[in-house]
């Protein structure tokens, strides 16, 4: 029985106009009034979750708490929101199809012929409300991954038109979101493209009551009219969405043309209070008058494309804003490096993060930038594959065993100092089967890692199959580098670090998964503070 409003975000004319952070901007005035609401974001594509697909394809696969990998947008929901997302906040179509077909095959159709109506439309309103049974939510916010118009968005439109017709107007309203392209020529904006996909969402039984327009100029009176004249809807619920100079102005953005407003008297909401987005003015006020600046590189193998590394970019975002920092991130392939390329691509640096990864492409790269990190005494943060890369690195160079490797890499080592986790040998699948989601982590006392987050006991994400080998712990921790966070139930080893370095740090986990707006992440505080320390030390050095 569905118990919260629901809300629906559709887009029109292109893709990348940003649902994801109109969502997350609505959802986040909504909880600044008090509400409880979270974002579920429903992808038309038929892997069963992005678990599986090259970074390349959609940006970076984002982890949850259970340990679901999902679409990057779920992280925008958590930065903007603070509140965890699960599995159930991201469904595929193949997710779906799977389902039904398993149903099937269990013959739990008795007999009948299944169809995508109403079976496979039965599976997603099922998806659709499975967050509201838990009864925790006073909104549910659903993002429709993909355009209006392409096929495969279809049965995703038709379940949200079936469900409107049964919670009723009161408790589903859908916003869809277009762009108002901005032709120089003609000196305007124009508002077909947005008439052809209304219409096309219409035609499918979807009418929707709020148009979220992306634009590049001011949207005048006479276009706010115009597009609700032509859409069917009231002129108070054409919204503009101008370009922002970052993505975090977009609630504050939103609270000034009232989307939330709107969206509560379409639901016919109580208001509760206006919503207070106090401490988010003042995080933007940080943000955009930053004191002090410094470029960090990161190394990866899909660093062309930026969105591969999403969480990483934000949490400097955050870590930047409460330092009054802005972080210059200069994006470096590893596979252009090597040990002499790379004191020209990592000259003046002052901060090197080692990025998360799979196989063998650009991974002698990261290696060589490890090495200048540690000889350099730049400060060093190595994230999954980069902490793994720290640990061949130090094996290779400080204890002397040439031939160390991850055998992720190299199967026939002599010094397998990464492995695969006994947990993983037998394992054939390739989707969903990692060491995925949260685990508690052990940290020791007078370590860079206790200093960052103040305590022993804390967790983090994972996703990963290799780990480091203990049988060669006590010689690295000899030669000084030592586990300083270990997961007490298995002794894995997620955090090891250089004492002697100014800030050398490799964690097994993903710290990015968890800074948000409000909580930005203490590792990434901690490295944000070493870099700056270490360029004003180079500071004094030059003068
Ligand atoms: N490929 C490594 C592993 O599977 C690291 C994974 C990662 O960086 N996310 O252990």
């Amino acid at each position: 029985m569905a118990h919260a409003k629901h809300i629906f975000v559709t887009g029109g004319v292109t893709s990348s106009l940003g649902k994801g952070i109109i969502a997350s901007s609505l959802a986040k005035l909504l909880q600044a009034r008090g509400f409880s609401v979270t974002i579920q974001k429903f992808d038309p594509y038929i892997n069963i979750d992005p678990g599986t697909l090259n970074p390349y394809e959609h940006g970076e696969c984002y982890v949850t708490e259970d340990g679901a990998e999902t679409d990057l947008d779920l992280g925008h929901y958590e930065r903007f929101l603070n509140v965890p997302t699960s599995q159930a906040n991201n469904i595929t179509t193949g997710r779906i199809y799977y389902n039904v077909i398993t149903k099937e095959r269990k013959g739990e159709y008795l007999g009948k012929t299944v169809q995508v109506v109403p079976h496979i439309t039965d599976e997603i309103k099922r998806n659709f409300l499975l967050l509201d049974e838990t009864g925790k939510y006073d909104i549910i916010i659903t993002e429709i991954g993909g355009c209006v118009g392409d096929i495969e968005s279809l049965p995703f439109i038709e379940a949200v038109r079936q469900l409107k017709w049964e919670l009723g107007p009161n408790d589903v309203v859908v916003v869809h979101l277009t762009l108002l392209p901005y032709l120089k020529s003609a000196g305007e904006l124009k508002t077909k493209p947005t008439q052809h996909s209304v219409r096309y969402l219409s035609e499918s039984g979807v009418q929707p009551d709020i148009i979220v327009c992306r634009t590049e100029k001011p949207i005048t009176n006479d276009i706010r009219k115009k597009i609700a004249l032509f859409c069917n809807v009231h002129i108070n619920s054409v919204i503009e969405a101008r370009d922002a100079e970052t993505i975090y102005d977009v609630p504050v953005l939103m609270r000034k043309e009232k989307l939330d407003e709107r969206v509560l008297a379409r639901l016919r909401y109580p208001y509760k209070k206006e919503p207070d987005i106090e401490a988010w003015k003042e995080f933007l006020g940080h943000l955009k008058n930053p004191t002090e600046q410094v470029e960090i590189g990161l190394i990866g193998k899909y660093v062309e494309l930026h969105d591969a590394y999403k969480s990483i970019a934000e949490s400097f975002i955050h870590a930047g804003a409460y330092n009054n920092c802005k972080v210059i991130i200069k994006w470096i392939q590893s596979e252009h490096l090597n040990e002499e390329s790379v004191h020209t691509h990592l000259k003046g640096l002052k901060g090197i993060l080692v990025a998360p990864g799979f196989g063998e492409r650009g991974i002698e790269g990261k290696i060589a930038a490890v090495k200048y990190a540690r000889e350099q005494r730049v400060p060093f943060l190595g994230i999954c594959l980069g902490m793994q890369c720290a640990v061949v690195e130090f094996a290779r160079n400080v204890i002397g065993w040439a031939q160390a490797n991850s055998t992720e890499i190299d199967l026939e080592t002599p010094r397998p100092v990464i492995g695969l986790m006994a947990e993983q040998k037998d394992i054939t699948e390739m989707g969903g089967t990692m060491r995925l989601g949260a685990y508690s982590c052990e940290l020791k006392k007078g370590t860079k890692a206790y200093q960052a987050y103040g305590k022993i006991k804390i967790t983090e994400r994972h996703r990963h199959r290799y780990e480091f080998n203990n049988a060669y712990l006590n010689e690295f921790e000899k030669k000084g580098m030592v586990a300083s966070g270990i997961h007490p139930e298995k002794e894995l080893v997620e955090v090891i670090e250089i004492t002697d370095h100014p800030w050398f740090v490799g964690v097994q986990f993903h710290p990015e998964l968890k800074s948000t707006v409000m909580n930005p992440h203490p590792l990434f505080m901690r490295f944000l503070k070493a870099t700056m320390e270490y360029a004003k030390k180079q500071q004094q050095v030059e003068a």
